[in-house]
């Protein structure tokens, strides 16, 4: 009896990994091409870390015209939750970051590396898992989790480092004569490494983020395939990324610790390991300290957020981008109108610790983003959103002829309005231009100091109206004659003429504005009045200043 014996015993239907060797032939790629994935598990939401990983490795794939494909890690079933595949599949697509290889729905996917969801590769598991054994590289183990907790806490009593190894493995030296007798009375087991490593001794690895680490060798005899006939992740890993050929394993840093284990499987397993790239989390302040974004504690480490936020995508990955290289800043203010796919993206550049996750920047970026957008994007964009999130605005942009020219407002042009970093925001932005909107409630005139009595408002509006405003005006004249009525009215005509001399006048032209602006939208902050004026056409200005007058108190 020898170790092939056992594997046989233990796996008979398993296939010569040869068979497998030939059916995934390394990938015909340019060089220097790089092959990464993203390998989530099915297990919550998808984190706006997970996304950040993916996008990472998204960029490195296309800057080297390499691969990148979407791996489904789901062997911890019991963790699985509903809809969880769909969830990811999904959040990719919507930040249009859909692979070129993998998942493409719950249970469809592309690419001839698959399949693509680790359940579904049982076999594939089995047959390496046998090769292993084969040659005395793996064993079966006996122990009950019983078993195994018992021996924990004697370890942890004797304050003995934790785990299965050396001493401690007691079923890596049993004979396979013993093994195949167990088996045979019908013991349950599963599949152990025969870790060949030694705590005292060190290996070096060279990370592509975090750089040169120093790491005792692993000598536990991890598992590697479980009760259930599904692999653990570790050994997963091993045979998944061998198969795929994946060149960079870009992942979260919790695994750089595994780096040892991984690094002994690829070589027991003779296996051409991968470079690794470590990404540290993306972190938030808090009470002062520094802790990592919390799937408990912030709606924002969900990605499903800033959906229905109504973040843009494309904000969302400028501002991963900007955390992701700190010269991404720099680029951008360069570059105000390249596509983010022309940023030359260096995955060494990463920060070596975690970046702080910064609302504010986002929404700035946001701003910026959605100022470049024509009239029409900007409607389409708050259109599908809205019909999801806000059914009233929904209603509000039927009208989409108006609804263009209300987002036409000061867009297209230089400076374009940067009033609006959200979906979400739209309502608040636009409501003042829609009627039924701006006089279903009471609207509250704030007037400023310079000019609140009521007299003097109702004379500014009244005589506007009947003897300045004039659709047909251009700009220029339609500022023009606000100067020309603040004279009339004793304002200075000029801010600086009221700045030199404060005593000769009541106020200035930009008061008698803002005047004018209040009792049009009720908001002292609006984009161009003057387009404002032209959307909405003199009938409807002369009945919002008539509604003002009447509002005067
Ligand atoms: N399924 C693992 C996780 O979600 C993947 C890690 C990896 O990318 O290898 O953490």
């Amino acid at each position: 009896m020898d170790y092939k014996d056992l594997a046989e015993l233990i796996f008979p239907n398993a296939k010569d990994i040869s068979y497998y060797e030939e059916k995934y032939p390394e990938r015909n790629l340019p060089e220097g091409a790089i092959v990464t994935r993203f390998a989530p598990s099915p297990t919550g939401f998808v984190h706006i870390g997970g996304l950040y990983q993916a996008l990472v490795a998204i960029e490195c794939a296309k800057r080297t015209n390499g691969v990148f494909f979407l791996r489904v890690e789901d062997t911890d079933q019991k963790r699985e939750i509903k809809n969880g595949v769909t969830d990811i599949v999904n959040s990719l697509i919507d930040f249009d970051m859909a692979p070129d290889e993998g998942m493409i729905s719950d249970t469809e996917e592309k690419g001839s590396y698959g399949p693509y969801k680790q359940s579904l590769r049982k076999e594939i598991y089995q047959a390496y898992a046998k090769y292993l054994i084969a040659q005395g590289k793996a064993y079966p183990c006996f122990c009950t989790p019983e078993e195994g907790e018992e021996q924990r806490k004697k370890q942890e009593e004797a304050k003995i480092r934790p785990g299965y190894y050396g001493v401690w493995a007691k079923c890596r030296n049993l004979s396979v004569e013993e093994a195949i007798q167990k088996i045979k009375n019908g013991e349950q087991y599963i599949v152990r490494f025969k870790s060949p490593g030694r705590e005292d001794r060190k290996i070096k690895h060279k990370d592509i983020i975090k750089g040169n680490v120093d790491f005792p060798e692993n000598d536990l005899d991890i598992v590697i395939i479980k009760a259930d006939g599904l692999p653990t992740y570790h050994f997963a890993h091993a045979v998944d990324d061998h198969l795929m050929h994946t060149t960079h394993v870009i992942r979260s840093d919790e695994w750089l610790s595994s780096v040892p284990l991984h690094l002994q499987l690829f070589q027991e397993l003779g296996f051409k390991a991968p470079k690794y790239a470590h990404i540290s989390p993306i972190m938030k302040n808090d009470n002062g300290g520094k802790r990592k974004l919390s799937k408990r504690k912030d709606p924002e480490a969900a990605v499903e957020y800033y959906k229905k936020e109504g973040i843009p995508p494309l904000a969302v990955k400028e501002y991963l981008l900007n955390i992701a290289n700190s010269t991404f800043e720099n680029w951008r203010r360069a570059n105000p109108d390249k596509s983010i796919d022309e940023f030359d993206f260096q995955l060494n550049k990463m920060s070596v610790s975690g970046a702080l996750f910064d609302m504010v920047k986002l929404l700035d970026i946001g701003k910026t983003v959605i100022s470049k957008m024509t009239a029409e994007e900007v409607y389409e964009k708050t259109l599908t959103w809205a019909k999801e999130y806000d059914s009233e605005l929904a209603e509000m942009l039927k009208d989409k002829e108006y609804a263009l020219k209300v987002f036409g407002i000061e867009r297209g042009n230089k400076k374009p309005r940067k009033d609006i970093s959200k979906w979400s925001d739209v309502m608040y932005n636009i409501e003042y231009m829609y009627d039924e909107k701006f006089y279903s409630k009471e609207q509250d005139y704030p007037y400023q100091p310079a000019i609140s009595e009521k007299d003097e408002i109702k004379e500014i509006l009244n005589s506007y109206i009947e003897k300045y405003y004039n659709e047909e005006d251009d700009k220029q004249t339609w500022f023009d004659k606000i100067k020309q009525l603040s004279v009339e009215k004793g304002y200075a005509g000029e801010v600086k003429e009221f700045k030199a001399n404060p005593g000769k006048y009541k106020a200035h032209v930009g008061d008698v504005s803002t005047v004018l602006r209040v009792a049009l939208t009720s908001r002292t902050n609006t984009p161009d009045m003057y387009e404002i004026m032209k959307v909405l056409g003199k009938e409807r200005i002369q009945k919002r200043f008539e509604k003002a007058i009447e509002n005067l108190k």
